[in-house]
């Protein structure tokens, strides 16, 4: 595109699950639309995290769509959870099957969305100073989309290649007979550890805080499994969005103080071994009572020790400092047992201190590692990091990072006070990273494709949430994370894992069946909440 302005009924920041979607819905009710996307093709996070062992925790016949029959059922899915790769050829088997492409343009950056009182438009620029203007603006940007600075000292010294998880190279990386360093150990340094050691000639793990970590048990898909979701696919995804998680997976309505040592052991065990995070869902108080939570910690802290061979290298790895499930679960392949290899060191910089990365490698407080190259899973500035980068603009200038400088505000996730017409999918406020995304994202499009419907039938030209309704979500949403255990880790919910980032715990813990009920009482209230004009 050359320095033009083009108009669109709608434009969509993003081309992930939920601007893929967004499009399609877009369309099907008659509207056009552009979706612009920094990448180079379609998948948004799925497209950026290319690392050895990427790879869903949620089970692919689940982490899918299930907006057109066909399509679920046409697609095969190889594993039960499904590795990058595949979930990139899932996402443009999407965009080519519903000729998704034509409208959308890649390798282009959104910088600026300013909204424009008279007209009730949106004008968004992009990094090659491109205008389009639109009636709506709709931010599919994903919640893990930008990267955090990693804040470790000497780092710009180092003379090796540095690879972030979630920027890595297309064209891979050869680690054979390397030395390498990993900075990060939650989901995503706990499924690329594992892949990197078997390459590297060395891997050294500087580890900060710990993981919970579960066992997947991935393998190929089970046939008989498939034909049986597939037997009945819809009632499989109404079950999905009936559930507080926006996936099934036998939530038990008891309190683990309600069964003795021994069933609670057996019901744990039962579900450690089918693998995944189902054991989430063993008792009903396990993220909201803290002696149930003990529970279930210490019965995934018994397990690490058993699957790591040196006692040692083992208490190094137990978590101690969060209950389990405040920061993200993390499900893995052979995490533990890969610091068994003798090409693994555990470093705990709980003990160790870190110093300073060298030109040559790390130093810690008991000497220097030489490094060949260095990984850093170091995590994202999640949430609203992909928001606040834009420099979107509402009604009489105000500004979105200003107005959410302490803490983003949103009414139900979808849209904030003072910037009509500005969608948002899977906002902070909403479930999303508490749920599965697909869930989560497929029924935000389908209210805002029904929104947006409604407002062109009954001739209404903006939308906004009332700063009344705003400010009632924005407390409902504190309130209901405060009767959790989850305000008790310093993770990336709360944006504890950025520097200077406001602490406030972002998704909505109320679980997704009750929070859609809630979504679709204001629709049918006629948007109560909602200012229409
Ligand atoms: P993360 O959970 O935020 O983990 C980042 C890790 O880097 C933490 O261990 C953190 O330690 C460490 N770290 C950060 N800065 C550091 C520093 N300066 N020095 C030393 N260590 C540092 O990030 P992530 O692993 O990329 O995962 C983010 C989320 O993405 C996950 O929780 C999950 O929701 C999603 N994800 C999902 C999958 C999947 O589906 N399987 C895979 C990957 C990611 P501290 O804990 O001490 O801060």
């Amino acid at each position: 595109m050359a320095e033009t302005t083009t108009e669109f009924d709608a434009i969509v920041v993003g081309a992930g699950f939920s601007g893929l979607y967004m499009l399609y819905e877009l369309r099907r009710r008659g509207l056009t639309a552009r979706v612009l996307e920094a990448g180079s093709d379609v998948g948004g996070t799925w497209y950026w995290n290319r690392y050895p062992g990427a790879r869903c925790d949620v089970e692919s016949l689940d982490y899918s769509y299930s907006f057109d029959e066909d399509l679920q059922q046409e697609w095969k899915w190889t594993e039960r959870y499904p590795a990058q790769p595949e979930i990139q050829r899932y996402l443009a088997h999407v965009a080519d099957r519903f000729d998704l492409r034509k409208d959308i343009t890649f390798d282009t950056r959104v910088v600026a969305a300013h909204y424009d009182t008279p007209s009730a438009t949106w004008t968004v620029r992009t990094e090659a100073g491109d205008r389009l203007t639109a009636r709506y603006c709709i931010l599919a940007t994903g919640c893990l989309s930008v990267p955090k600075a990693p804040e470790i000292p000497g780092l710009d010294d180092f003379r090796g290649p540095v690879y972030h998880t979630a920027t890595w190279p297309e064209s891979g990386v050869d680690f054979s007979g390397r030395r390498v360093g990993v900075f990060g150990t939650g989901s995503s340094g706990v499924q690329a550890i594992p892949m990197i050691a078997q390459k590297a000639g060395h891997v050294t793990v500087f580890q900060r805080t710990p993981a919970f970590s579960v066992p997947a048990f991935n393998g190929p898909l089970d046939p008989e499994w498939e034909r049986e979701i597939k037997t009945n696919y819809a009632e499989r995804r109404r079950q999905n969005r009936a559930s507080e998680a926006g996936i099934v997976r036998g939530d038990n309505p008891q309190s683990a103080h309600d069964v003795d040592d021994e069933q609670r052991q057996r019901e744990y065990e039962s579900r450690y071994t089918k693998g995944g995070f189902g054991i989430l869902g063993a008792y009903a108080d396990l993220m909201a009572d803290q002696r149930a939570n003990d529970t279930v910690s210490d019965f995934v802290r018994q397990k690490i020790r058993e699957r790591v061979t040196d006692p040692e290298v083992a208490e190094r790895l137990l978590p101690w400092e969060y209950p389990l499930g405040t920061k993200r679960i993390c499900v893995d392949t052979d995490y533990y047992e890969t610091f068994n290899r003798d090409n693994v060191t555990l470093v705990d910089l709980r003990r160790d201190a870190l110093e300073t990365v060298t030109a040559n490698g790390v130093r810690t407080a008991r000497g220097e590692v030489e490094l060949d190259c260095l990984v850093l899973a170091t995590g994202f500035d999640a949430m609203t990091g992909a928001v606040n980068r834009i420099d979107i603009r509402g009604r009489d200038g105000a500004v979105l990072a200003e107005k959410w400088g302490a803490g983003p505000r949103t009414y139900l996730g979808l849209g904030t006070a003072g910037f009509p017409n500005l969608f948002l999918l899977a906002g902070p406020g909403s479930p999303s990273v508490l749920t599965n995304m697909v869930t989560a994202i497929e029924q935000h499009v389908e209210w805002t494709g029904r929104c947006i419907e409604h407002l062109r039938t009954h001739g209404y030209r903006t939308i906004e949430p009332t700063v009344e309704a705003e400010d009632g979500w924005v407390d409902h949403v504190n309130e209901v994370a405060s009767m959790t255990l989850f305000p008790k880790a310093a993770s990336w919910y709360l944006g504890a894992n950025v520097p200077g980032k406001p602490r406030i715990f972002m998704p909505y813990a109320g679980g997704f069946a009750t929070y859609e009920k809630q979504c679709d009482e204001v629709a049918e209230q006629d948007y109560r909440g909602f200012a229409l004009k």
